[in-house]
Parts: C-alpha cells; structure tokens; sequence
C-alpha cells in the first residue's frame, strides 16, 4: 500500500508528455526536442581522464561522508567560507532532499515562488508540508520582496529560491534576496538557495546566499562542468545546519562517487573548471540570443540572464500548445508542472544544436 506521503505526487503529466513524443516518434516524425534539462555537450576529456587515473589510482570506494578534503577546500575557497561548512551530495536533487527531510517539519509552510523547478513540489510532498506558491509572473519572474513579507508567518519552515531560475533564466538581485534572507530570519524560516545554474549567466552576475545564518546553498557540477550522469552535487550551511543535514545524507547518498570527486577537485586544482565553464556559456549565449530574436516578435518572453531556459507566454492552454508543436515537428515542455498560473506558458531549452534550433524555431513561426 503506497505511503500517503508518495501517494499524492503525480507522474501522470510526465507520462503523458513521454507518451505524446513517444507515439509521434513510433508515427516516424522527426521530432527536434526543446524539453532538454541538460547541456547538450559530453562531459569535457580531461574530466573522464582525471576520473580514469583517479579510479586506477583506488579512488573506487566510499570517501568521508563530507566528501574528499581536497574538493570540500576548493568549493569552501569559492565562498571564503570553511571546509567544514561544505558537504559533497550525489547530485543537487540528494542535496535539495536532505535539506527537505532535515528542516520541512510536517505540517509547516513551505513557500516556492512559481514558476519553480517542479522538484520542490515534490520535496514539500514528501515531507507533508503545505505549499505555499507565490506567483512571480508580473514581477518579471522575480520574487516580489513584499508580498513575500505579508505571506510568510511562523509556520513557514523552508523558502525555496533558484537563481539563475530554471525555467525563466531570471537571475534575482542581490538586494531583492538578501532581504528576502531577513524576512526568512524573523520567522526563523530557513531559505534554500538552489544556485545550480550560477555559473552559467550571461550579463547579470548572480549573488550567492552562501554564508548567511539561516541560508543553505545547494549547487554541483551537473550543469556547469556537464556532469549530469556523474552524480556530484554540494551543500553550504552552517555547522548546527550541517549537522543535520548530515543525519539524512549518511542514510540517503552516503557519498558521491569517490572517483567523480577526485576528479573534480584535480580540474579545479588546475584552473581547468572555468575555462570548461566559459566555452559552453559563451555557445549558450549565441543561441539564447537567437532564440530571443525569433521568439521575441511572436511571444511575450522575458530575456534570460542565466541558465538554458525560456519561459513563454504562449495565450493558449499550454497542453494544446505542445500537442499543436509536435504536430509540427517540435517537442516543449509545458508550464503546468511548473507550478499555479502557467497554464499558458512553455519551457524551451536551448541545450541543442544552432542547427536543431533554426530548425525548431522556423517550425514554430508555421504555428
Ligand atoms: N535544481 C535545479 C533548478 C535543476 O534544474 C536541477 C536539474 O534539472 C537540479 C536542481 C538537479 O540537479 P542534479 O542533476 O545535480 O541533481
């Protein structure tokens, strides 16, 4: 008998969006897919080769809990915080569900600003938490600090923030979301900071939460070293924060890949990681720029300042939208899941090929 807890999560819009691709693929269309969470590029050689040696060299079992010392000192040096305030995950998402189990009580408030990665709703499920959305959709996608401030009480356990965002690509100020760390503060709210997207930004640096008392920072290498299958993901929090976060992850990721680690923190050692970094953004931003151009003229769509995403405005249910797409050729991921009021909105990734998005936006204009 399935958990209350599992029971009210849905698959049935990820299923149904499979099927749609699925039976259009199965009909032999050539589909050019835009539903893409991912960079299109490989994980760069020098990284697989660094995992080779280091996994002939014995980097094959479980490392600390905390992860290897080497890579904790290089992440904390980023924040000029202390080694011991960073904890190597296997993945964000083990991240983002230690920091869920460790500190949404049951019963308590979560508020997540939507459109939001649809995960977070999921988090808040799996702990009973009430979701609280706030929606940002006239606010050029960014938190309104004041309404946030008449909304949050002393049952809101967790605020989850995501800048750069997934899936608008807005990057928040760093005024905006230090009071937003204040307003959290007076309630003794903890603010999540998902900050995976932060070093794929175009001209909007985006500020870190790392530091603050009340803040934990979830990032990784998933997206900015290409590194989605590897697993490696990172905490920053506090010690008291750490602590119990530490209870989840000893029982949930226990460690990331010991290999993966090494690694990492050989490529960061080396300076490597950002010239890995600057390449695939300065490729982003060409076909962010693109994407802009052609869409602009069509739809109402706000310009992204990081991550790999669009969020438009399609004045039309967004399901009937992605089924009229794919009639054309064109797989989108529709907005519903994304949280209340994107009934008439898309996402569409540009993790594809220049080529792939000629393609898709030409498809598109025929709609
Ligand atoms: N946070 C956001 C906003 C994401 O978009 C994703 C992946 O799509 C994740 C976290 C999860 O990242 P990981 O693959 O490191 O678990």
């Amino acid at each position: 008998m399935e958990a209350l807890r599992v029971s009210q999560i849905s698959t049935s819009m990820i299923r149904r969006m499979f099927e749609i691709v699925e039976r259009a693929k199965r009909e032999g269309k050539d589909i050019v897919s835009l539903t893409i969470g991912e960079p299109d590029f490989d994980t760069d050689e020098i990284i697989i080769n660094k995992a080779c040696e280091a996994m002939k060299n014995g980097f094959t079992h479980y490392t600390s809990n905390f992860g290897l010392e080497d890579l904790r000192e290089a992440i904390a040096s980023k924040y000029d915080l202390d080694a011991n305030n960073v904890m190597i995950t296997a993945g964000g998402s083990e991240a983002l569900l230690n920091a869920s189990l460790a500190f949404i009580e049951r019963g308590s408030k979560v508020v997540i600003p939507s459109p939001s990665f649809l995960s977070y709703f999921t988090y808040a499920k799996l702990c009973e938490a009430k979701t609280i959305q706030i929606l940002t959709h006239e606010n050029g996608f960014e938190v309104d600090v004041e309404r946030l401030n008449e909304i949050v009480d002393r049952d809101v356990s967790m605020i989850f923030l995501n800048y750069p965002n997934n899936p608008t690509g807005v990057v928040m100020g760093e005024k905006d979301l230090k009071a937003i760390v204040e307003i959290a503060e007076d309630v003794n709210a903890i603010v999540l900071s998902d900050e995976i997207y932060d070093s794929i930004f175009y001209d909007k640096r985006p500020a870190t939460l790392a530091g603050y008392e009340n803040t934990i920072v979830v990032n990784g290498f998933s997206k900015s070293l290409a590194m989605t299958g590897w697993r490696m993901g990172y905490v920053v929090a506090n010690d008291e924060l750490m602590d119990s976060m530490l209870k989840v992850h000893q029982v949930n990721g226990v460690c990331a890949p010991a290999f993966a680690q090494k690694a990492v923190a050989d490529i960061i050692a080396e300076g490597k990681d950002k010239e890995i970094v600057q390449k695939m953004v300065e490729e982003f931003r060409k076909r962010r720029d693109f994407v802009y151009n052609r869409l602009k003229s069509k739809f109402d769509v706000v310009k992204p300042e990081g991550a790999f995403y669009f969020f438009v405005k399609v004045n039309e249910n967004c399901m009937d939208f992605v089924e009229r797409a794919l009639g054309k050729g064109v797989a989108l991921t529709p907005g519903l899941p994304f949280g209340e009021g994107n009934e008439e909105y898309v996402r569409i990734s540009y993790a594809t090929s220049m080529e792939n998005l000629e393609k898709a936006m030409d498809r598109l204009e025929e709609l």
